[in-house]
Protein backbone atom coordinates (compact mmCIF):
# COMPACT_ATOMS: atom_id res chain seq x y z
CA UNK A 1 0.00 0.00 0.00
CA UNK A 2 1.78 3.24 -1.32
CA UNK A 3 1.53 5.97 0.90
CA UNK A 4 -1.02 9.15 -0.30
CA UNK A 5 1.82 12.25 -1.00
CA UNK A 6 -0.11 15.11 -0.32
CA UNK A 7 0.94 18.24 -2.35
CA UNK A 8 0.72 20.66 0.40
CA UNK A 9 0.84 21.39 3.95
CA UNK A 10 -2.80 21.61 5.49
CA UNK A 11 -1.95 24.83 7.54
CA UNK A 12 0.28 26.95 5.69
CA UNK A 13 -0.81 25.71 2.02
CA UNK A 14 2.74 25.54 1.42
CA UNK A 15 3.60 23.65 -1.99
CA UNK A 16 5.35 20.01 -0.99
CA UNK A 17 6.66 18.37 -3.70
CA UNK A 18 7.56 14.62 -2.69
CA UNK A 19 11.32 15.22 -2.61
CA UNK A 20 10.79 18.20 0.36
CA UNK A 21 11.10 17.35 3.99
CA UNK A 22 7.36 17.06 5.15
CA UNK A 23 5.63 15.29 8.47
CA UNK A 24 2.70 13.38 8.50
CA UNK A 25 0.43 11.17 10.77
CA UNK A 26 -0.86 7.60 10.72
CA UNK A 27 -4.10 9.37 9.13
CA UNK A 28 -1.66 10.98 6.50
CA UNK A 29 -2.34 14.39 7.65
CA UNK A 30 0.58 16.13 6.44
CA UNK A 31 2.55 19.04 7.13
CA UNK A 32 5.65 21.47 6.30
CA UNK A 33 8.75 21.20 8.61
CA UNK A 34 7.97 24.24 10.08
CA UNK A 35 4.47 23.96 10.72
CA UNK A 36 4.47 20.42 12.66
CA UNK A 37 7.66 22.14 14.71
CA UNK A 38 5.21 24.87 15.72
CA UNK A 39 3.05 21.58 16.85
CA UNK A 40 5.62 19.92 18.04
CA UNK A 41 5.01 17.03 15.99
CA UNK A 42 1.07 16.89 17.12
CA UNK A 43 -1.13 16.30 14.41
CA UNK A 44 -3.92 19.08 15.30
CA UNK A 45 -7.09 16.87 13.40
CA UNK A 46 -6.41 13.20 15.17
CA UNK A 47 -3.38 14.18 18.18
CA UNK A 48 -1.17 11.73 16.34
CA UNK A 49 2.12 11.93 15.95
CA UNK A 50 3.53 13.64 13.08
CA UNK A 51 6.39 11.37 11.47
CA UNK A 52 9.10 12.21 8.62
CA UNK A 53 7.65 11.64 5.52
CA UNK A 54 9.97 9.27 3.73
CA UNK A 55 10.99 10.77 0.42
CA UNK A 56 10.14 9.73 -2.76
CA UNK A 57 12.60 9.62 -5.71
ZN1 LIG B 1 3.03 24.44 6.92
ZN1 LIG C 1 -3.73 13.54 11.74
Amino acid sequence: MALLMKPECEKCHQTLPVDAVAFICSYECTFCDGCSLEMKNICPNCSGELLRRPRRK
